[in-house]
């Protein structure tokens, strides 16, 4: 069974750098695909309540017999539930769907383009952690000035926060804004949503390891101290996107791989505009 390694977020608590994500996995897909990732090795596992999964993904935590504490299971608030009271009404949904009593980590979705509401549902957040039922809390799809407004009005900095990164969409600026303020990056479509696994330049990266673009993708988020949720519902690619922890890239295939980034590389919503 590979190890995983993990990152230590601002709260003292640790985190799967590598996990499996669910989004576009119907219920009855997801009891069987998080059973298969569980068993590959993954232990953590990134759902939300907008996959309208968490049934399926509780269903197959629930039939893994693996001790909750070396589980992290993920899921995220959707952008109509940002008043105090719907934030809090769907976290309750969300952990009766998933069949828990807490999460590891819970995560704004969205900070929603246009509302000014994203605020009020952090505090949300920050007392679901103290009451300790979320055990660590982000946010997704936040730029630097979103990230700005919830430290300064709460004083309390997200663990995470969950963007699109890969290679044809590197995010330099806001990942050194993370560095600088101790915030995890998580990274959403870490295979460029599949658009990058046909990639020639790391298929040619890849064969020096024997090994595949999918699995070069994956080892460059690692050695960039990233946190990568790839998605896959075949369960050879899934075993396939977790060994990545037998090689590591040289400086040649980092610089190649730079190379790559794009300012126009997005494949995903820009939060900007986005909500
Ligand atoms: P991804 O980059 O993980 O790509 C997934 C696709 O790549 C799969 O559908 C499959 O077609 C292909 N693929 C996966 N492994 C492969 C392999 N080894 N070989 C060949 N093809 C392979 O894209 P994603 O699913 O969008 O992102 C991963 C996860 O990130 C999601 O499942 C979800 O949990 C999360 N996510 C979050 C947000 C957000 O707004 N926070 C947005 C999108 C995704």
């Amino acid at each position: 069974m590979p190890t995983t390694p993990t990152l230590r977020l601002n709260d003292d608590r640790t985190m799967p750098q590598l996990g499996y994500g669910v989004w576009r996995v119907s219920n009855d897909e997801a009891s069987t695909s998080v059973g298969e990732a569980l068993k590959a090795g993954y232990r953590s596992i990134d759902t939300a309540s907008i996959y309208e999964n968490e049934e399926g993904v509780g269903k197959a935590i629930a039939a893994a017999d693996i001790p909750r504490d070396e589980l992290f299971i993920t899921t995220k608030l959707w952008n109509n539930s940002h008043s105090p009271d719907a934030a809090l009404k769907a976290f309750d949904e969300s952990l009766a769907r998933l069949r828990l009593d807490f999460v590891d980590l819970y995560l704004i979705h969205w900070p929603v383009a246009g509302s000014e509401a994203y605020p009020d549902a952090w505090r949300v957040l920050i007392r679901l952690r103290e009451e300790g039922r979320a055990k660590s809390i982000g946010v997704s799809n936040f730029n630097i000035p979103h990230l700005q407004r919830i430290i300064a009005e709460t004083g309390v900095t997200p663990a995470v926060n969950q963007i699109e990164v890969h290679p044809r969409f590197q995010q330099r600026e806001l990942r050194e804004f993370h560095a600088a303020n101790g915030i995890a990056t998580e990274s959403w479509g870490p295979l460029g949503q599949g658009s990058l696994v046909a990639n020639e330049e790391l298929a040619t990266i890849g064969r020096k390891y024997g090994k595949t673009p999918a699995q070069v993708i994956l080892r460059w988020h690692l050695d960039h101290g990233l946190i990568a949720i790839p998605k896959s519902v075949t369960p050879s690619r899934i075993r396939e996107n977790l060994d990545v922890f037998d090689f590591e890239l040289d400086a040649e295939d980092v610089r190649i791989i730079e190379r790559m980034d794009d300012k126009g590389g997005r494949v995903g919503p820009n939060p900007a505009v986005f909500g």
